[in-house]
């Protein structure tokens, strides 16, 4: 990307890449188990704020709240003026952690795949012993956030051979949602039989699409900023399996690294837009 084009943009920091669930489409295959330790993590937060290219960082993973310290996190990266949002499955969230979080979030984004059970089982969305995020819990969550907060609310859908059918509006609309983003299943990391041919996605987008806050997305490449949990700032591969790293985020220059990427910056603007 331009240096003209580095300004006001959003940065996805994969803090981990273990997770409780086990979405057999996971993109969190970052070839790095392990976190940075709590102060290699702020430093990364903390470079991405100086460099003045970033309003806002998203956590992600795997599961984000399973690192203890995430909350801090949070806050240390509010504090350095970033805005903020995290990207969750949703099962760790108990109305004491959202306490602590909310406070210094903007946006929380939920994933969620299906609204029967066994659907978020076969594809894998669950715990080990098959433990789901129920749709009762996720409308208590969303309803909790909205009653405590001014935290703005976004679910996350992946559409995949399992929930392809599915008609999930309804329930949708009555979580009362700041945004529902919808992505097709990539073949980044899956079984090609988990993917939705494109009559397939354009048949679950129409049946689906009379949620006002909807957005879809069906390519996902080189449109997100992301750094691994090593903290390097990374992109996809030309073969689209994988991940390619560009640089240390603690190491280097931001500046330096964002050359480097090949943002596709329409649509990254675009997307960013369309959910403001
Ligand atoms: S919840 Fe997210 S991080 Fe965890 S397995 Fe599913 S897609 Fe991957």
């Amino acid at each position: 990307m331009k240096i003209s084009q580095m300004k006001n943009l959003k940065v996805n920091y994969h803090l981990l890449e273990a997770c409780n669930f086990g979405c057999k489409f996971c993109f969190a295959r970052y070839a790095q188990k392990f976190p940075l330790s709590f102060e290699h993590m702020k430093n990364a937060v903390e470079k991405v704020a100086a460099s003045r290219i970033f309003s806002g960082i998203n956590f992600a993973g795997g599961e984000p709240f399973l690192i203890e310290q995430l909350p801090e996190l949070i806050d240390f990266a509010k504090k350095s003026g970033l805005r903020t949002s995290v990207i969750t499955n949703g099962s760790l969230l108990t109305n004491e952690i959202l306490d602590f979080v909310l406070p210094n979030l903007d946006c929380i984004g939920i994933s969620f795949h299906s609204i029967c059970d066994e659907t978020k089982k076969k594809i894998g969305s669950c715990s080990n012993n098959g433990t789901v995020l129920t749709n009762e819990r996720l409308f208590d969550i969303c309803q909790y956030i909205r009653e405590h907060s001014d935290c703005k609310i976004k679910l996350n859908t992946v559409v995949n051979s399992y929930n392809k059918n599915e008609l999930i509006s309804g329930f949708v609309k009555n979580l009362c949602l700041d945004r529902w983003k919808i992505l097709r299943c990539q073949s980044f990391a899956c079984n090609d039989d988990m993917l939705v041919n494109d009559k397939e996605w354009s048949d679950f987008c129409l049946r689906n699409g009379d949620v006002d806050t909807a957005v879809f997305e069906d390519n996902m490449k080189d449109t997100y900023i992301m750094i691994n949990p090593a903290g390097f700032l990374i992109k996809q591969s030309p073969d689209e399996k994988s991940y390619t790293s560009i640089g240390s985020v603690l190491e280097s220059d931001m500046k330096e690294l964002l050359l480097q990427h090949p943002l596709h910056i329409d649509e990254y603007k675009m997307r960013y837009e369309k959910s403001a």
